[in-house]
C-alpha cells in the first residue's frame, strides 16, 4: 500500500548541505525513482504504469517535452519522468472531507510540497463568495457559475483564459475554439514565461519559431553547445541523447554559470556502464559565464570566425541568408575587453571554443531558460543563429537550432492556437471551417493578464492546468492580482496554491490525467501531444481514473462551450466530447502540417510535423532568407556590492511542482531557502557558509522587493552570480522586468543585495 500524505508541513528552512555531485543518473536515481513511485502508488501499480510511460502504445510522460527514440527501451523514463507519473498516479486522494476539514485560509498558509502531496482531486469543488470553505458542487452547477459570471462581463476581452503546457492538442484545440467563439484571444500560457523569447526570434530569423533538429541530428553531430541548461534536472533523457553523440565522435560545450552534475558525466541506467563503471564524461569544454553574458560570447566567437579564412559557409549565407553585411560589420567590432568583463571568461577559454567551432562541420546549440530569461534574450538567441548560419549549420543532417522545452504538450499547444497573438492566416482557416469571426486584436500575454486583473481590467480567470500564481513573477502583485478577480477557476489533477489564492468565487475542476483511461461515449479515447522537436504522437492512459466525478479536459471545454456559447455556436462540442477522432479532422483541415491526421497518428510512434529550414532550407520570413541580424550587445550591470540572482529549479522539482526537498547533484538536501554563493562573493560581504540572510531586489524605480530567511551556501557558481530556487524567489523579480519583445519575466537576471538579519543567525 502506497504511503499517506504528510499531514504536518515538513517544509524546513534549515537544509543539510554536502559537496555538489559530479555525475548524474546511476543507481542513486534509480533507487530515488523506486522508492518515490512505491510511496505514492505502490509496488504493483508502480510497475503496470512505469512500463508504459512514453511507449508506442502508452501515454505521453507528463514531465518534460524531450522526445523518444524510435527504437523504445522497455524503461523509457527517467527520475523526474517517473516522479512526475507518480505523482499523478498515486493512490492519495483528495476528498471532500479534506476541504471541510481544511479552510482556504489553513491551506494558504501551507507549503506547496505539502499541497501536492495531498493527492488527487476527485470531485469539483466551489468556494462561495465570502465562505471559508470550498464545497462539493455537481459539474452542471460549475459551468452554471462559470456561465453565470462570463456572460456578465461587459467585454468578453475581461475574460483570461491561460493554459498550461498538459494540455493535449485536443483539449487545447478546443479550448481557444471556445475563447474566440465567445470573443477574446486573451489566451496566455506557459510558454509566455518560458520559451517566448526562442520564438519571437527564431520567427524572426528563420521563419518558424520552433527548433530545427531531430533526435538523430544531435547522434550525428560533430559540436553540440549546451548553453543556459542543465538537462540533468530538467530534461534528464537528453543525457542519453548526448552520450550516444559523444560516442559517434561528438564534442560538447557546455556554457552555464553552474557547473551541472548531468552535464560533467552520465551514468546512463539502461546500460551495464552506467549502473556499474564509470559512466561517459559529457562535457569536453565548461565555459562558466557570468549570467547574461551569452549575447557577447557569441557575438565575439562570429567576429573570429568571420576573421578565419574558409571558415564562412559562403555559398551558404549567398543563396539563403539576408542581412550578412550589416552583421558582419557588427560582429567584426565586437572587442575582446568588453566580451571578457561581460562573460567572466578568460581569453583562453574562447580561443579553445573558437578551436573547436572550426573542427566541426554540423554544430548544435541548445539551449533553455539560461538564454530565454534575460531582458536580452531575444537578441542571444539571434545571435546564435547568426552563429549557425555563418557555417550553414542550420538546414543539415546534424545541425541546427536547439531550444529545450519544459512542459510535455507546450510546444504542441502552441501550433493547436494557443497564443495571444494569432496569425491571421490561422483565424482565417479557423472562421473558415467553423463559420464564426474571431476575434482579431491581439490578447493578453501572461505578464499584460496579470496587470488587468491587478487593475480590474480581467474579471475572470480561468486555468487549463498548471500552478499560475506559483510559476508568475512578482508573487505579491500577482496574489493581490488574482484576489481582484470575481472568478478563478482551475481545472487540475492536484490541489495547488493557485488553489489557494482565489477570486471572489472559485471553482476546482478535476480532470483526468494522462495515465488514466478515458471513455467517452464513443468509446475509448486517446490524445496526442507534440514534442520539442515537433514529432507528434498518441498518448493512451490505461489506469482507472482516480474518481468517477472527473472529467476529461475536452469534455470540460466542450460543456463548458455549450453553457456558455448555447445556440449561438455552430460548432459540434457534443459530437467533438463523444469522439475526439473528430476533433483531430477539424485541426487537420485548420493547421497546417496536420493533414490526414487521425490516419497518420494512428501509425506506432506518430509522425514528424514538417519544417521548411530543417527540411529544405527554405526560409519563411519576411525576406524569404534566413535573416542574420545585427543587434547592440547587452548584458547585466551589476553595481559595486551587488550580485546577478538567477532563480532555478532544484532536483525534486518540475515546474512549481515539489516532489521532494532534496537537491541531489547540488548537494542540498531537506530544504530549499538555500542561496548558491561562490565562496569569494561570500567572503566578500562577509558571509560566511551556513548563514542565514534576506535577498533583496533593488529596481531602478526605487522600489525593493524581499525574500527572507535564505541559508547561504558556499558553491562554485560563476563569479558575482548567486541561484536560488523558486518559487520561493519569484517574489523578487518584478512583473515589469521582462525581456524585450518576447515579455518573458527576465528570472535570470534579478540585481540583488544581500542582508544578514542579526536574530536568525544568533
Ligand atoms: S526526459 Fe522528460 S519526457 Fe522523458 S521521461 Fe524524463 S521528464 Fe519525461
Amino acid at each position: 500500500m502506497a504511503g499517506k500524505p504528510p499531514t504536518g508541513d515538513p517544509v524546513q528552512d534549515a537544509p543539510d548541505v554536502s559537496a555538489p555531485q559530479h555525475a548524474a543518473a546511476g543507481l542513486p536515481a534509480i533507487g530515488h525513482t523506486l522508492r518515490i513511485a512505491r510511496e505514492q502508488m505502490g509496488v504493483r501499480r508502480t510497475a503496470l504504469t512505469l512500463l508504459k510511460v512514453n511507449q508506442k502504445d502508452g501515454f505521453d510522460c507528463p514531465g518534460c517535452a524531450w522526445p523518444e527514440p524510435d527504437k523504445r527501451h522497455a524503461a523509457e523514463f527517467c527520475e523526474n519522468g517517473a516522479k512526475a507519473v507518480a505523482e499523478e498516479a498515486t493512490l492519495r486522494r483528495v476528498t471532500p472531507d479534506f476541504f471541510a476539514a481544511h479552510p482556504v485560509a489553513d491551506l494558504a498558509d501551507r507549503s506547496g510540497y505539502w499541497l501536492g502531496q495531498q493527492g488527487r482531486l476527485t470531485t469539483p469543488m466551489y468556494l462561495a463568495e465570502g465562505a471559508e470553505r470550498y464545497e462539493p458542487v455537481s459539474w452542471e452547477r460549475a459551468f452554471d457559475i462559470v456561465g453565470e459570471e462570463l456572460t456578465a462581463l461587459a467585454s468578453p476581452d475581461e475574460a483570461v483564459f491561460y493554459t498550461s503546457g498538459r494540455t493535449s492538442n485536443e483539449a487545447a484545440f478546443l479550448y481557444q475554439l471556445f475563447a474566440r467563439e465567445f470573443g477574446t484571444n486573451n489566451l496566455p500560457d506557459c510558454s509566455n514565461m518560458c520559451h517566448e523569447s526562442s520564438g519571437s526570434a527564431l520567427s524572426e530569423t528563420i521563419g518558424i519559431g520552433k527548433g530545427s533538429v531531430l533526435l538523430e541530428d544531435l547522434h550525428q553531430a560533430d559540436l553540440i553547445i549546451v548553453a543556459g541548461q542543465n538537462p540533468g534536472t530538467n530534461h534528464p533523457r537528453m543525457l542519453s541523447a548526448l552520450e550516444k553523440a559523444k560516442r559517434g565522435g561528438a564534442r560538447i560545450i557546455t556554457v552555464n554559470p553552474l557547473p551541472e552534475a548531468g552535464l560533467e558525466r552520465f551514468k546512463n541506467p539502461q546500460n551495464a556502464r552506467g549502473l556499474a563503471g564509470a559512466g561517459t564524461a559529457l562535457t569536453d569544454l565548461f565555459l562558466q559565464i557570468r549570467l547574461g553574458g551569452d549575447q557577447a560570447l557569441f557575438r565575439l566567437l562570429n567576429k573570429l570566425v568571420l576573421e578565419t579564412e574558409g571558415a564562412v559557409d559562403t555559398a551558404f549565407v549567398a543563396e539563403h541568408t539576408h542581412g550578412f553585411e550589416e552583421f558582419a560589420a557588427a560582429a567584426r567590432a565586437a572587442d575582446w575587453d568588453e566580451t571578457l568583463h561581460a562573460t567572466g571568461l578568460a581569453r583562453e577559454e574562447i580561443e579553445a571554443a573558437l578551436r573547436m567551432v572550426l573542427a566541426s562541420r554540423r554544430t548544435i546549440v541548445c539551449w533553455a531558460m539560461g538564454l530565454t530569461q534575460h531582458k536580452h534574450a531575444v537578441p542571444t538567441i539571434k545571435e546564435v543563429v547568426n552563429f549557425l548560419l555563418l557555417r550553414g549549420n542550420i538546414g543539415r543532417p546534424g545541425a541546427g537550432v536547439c531550444p529545450v522545452r519544459g512542459h510535455s504538450n507546450v510546444q504542441g499547444d502552441r501550433t493547436m492556437g494557443i497564443f495571444e497573438r494569432p496569425a491571421p492566416a490561422f483565424l482565417d482557416a479557423l472562421e473558415k471551417e467553423f463559420d464564426f469571426a474571431p476575434p482579431r486584436a491581439h490578447g493578453l500575454d501572461v505578464v499584460r493578464a496579470i496587470r488587468a486583473l491587478r487593475d480590474g481590467q480581467a474579471k475572470v480567470f480561468f486555468a487549463m492546468g498548471g500552478n499560475f500564481v506559483a510559476a508568475t513573477p512578482d508573487t505579491d502583485v500577482t496574489e493581490a492580482a488574482i484576489r481582484r478577480a470575481r472568478l478563478t477557476v482551475h481545472v487540475s489533477t492536484k490541489l495547488n496554491r493557485s488553489h489557494v489564492i482565489t477570486g471572489a468565487r472559485a471553482l476546482i475542476l478535476p480532470t483526468l490525467g494522462r495515465t488514466e483511461r478515458d471513455r467517452q461515449d464513443g468509446g475509448d479515447q486517446f490524445v496526442t501531444v507534440e514534442d520539442s522537436m515537433g514529432m507528434v504522437h498518441a498518448s493512451r492512459g490505461r489506469l482507472a481514473p482516480a474518481s468517477p466525478h472527473l472529467l476529461s479536459e475536452p469534455a470540460i471545454v466542450c460543456r463548458l462551450a455549450r453553457r456558455v456559447l448555447g445556440t449561438a455556436s455552430r460548432t459540434p462540442w457534443e459530437e467533438f466530447e463523444k469522439d475526439y477522432g473528430t476533433i483531430r479532422d477539424r485541426i487537420a483541415r485548420v493547421v497546417p502540417g496536420f493533414e490526414d491526421f487521425n490516419a497518420r497518428v494512428a501509425r506506432p510512434g506518430g509522425f514528424t510535423l514538417p519544417h521548411a529550414p530543417r527540411d529544405s532550407r527554405r526560409f519563411p520570413t519576411a525576406t524569404g532568407k534566413a535573416n542574420f541580424t545585427a543587434a547592440a550587445v547587452e548584458y547585466p550591470r551589476v553595481p559595486e556590492g551587488r550580485l546577478l540572482l538567477q532563480t532555478l529549479r532544484s532536483h525534486d522539482q518540475y515546474n512549481t511542482t515539489i516532489y521532494g526537498l532534496d537537491d541531489r547533484y547540488r548537494g542540498i538536501k531537506n530544504g530549499r531557502r538555500v542561496v548558491l554563493l561562490h565562496p569569494d562573493d561570500a567572503r566578500d560581504h562577509g558571509l560566511a557558509d551556513g548563514v542565514y540572510v534576506d535577498l533583496v531586489s533593488e529596481w531602478t524605480d526605487g522600489s525593493e522587493r524581499r525574500a527572507p530567511g535564505f541559508r547561504v551556501v558556499h558553491y562554485p557558481t560563476a563569479r558575482g552570480c548567486a541561484a536560488a530556487y523558486y518559487p520561493e524567489t519569484n517574489v523578487l523579480v518584478p512583473l515589469d522586468h521582462t525581456a524585450d519583445t518576447s515579455n518573458t519575466p527576465a528570472s535570470k537576471s534579478v540585481v540583488i543585495r544581500i542582508e544578514q538579519p542579526t536574530d536568525r543567525n544568533d
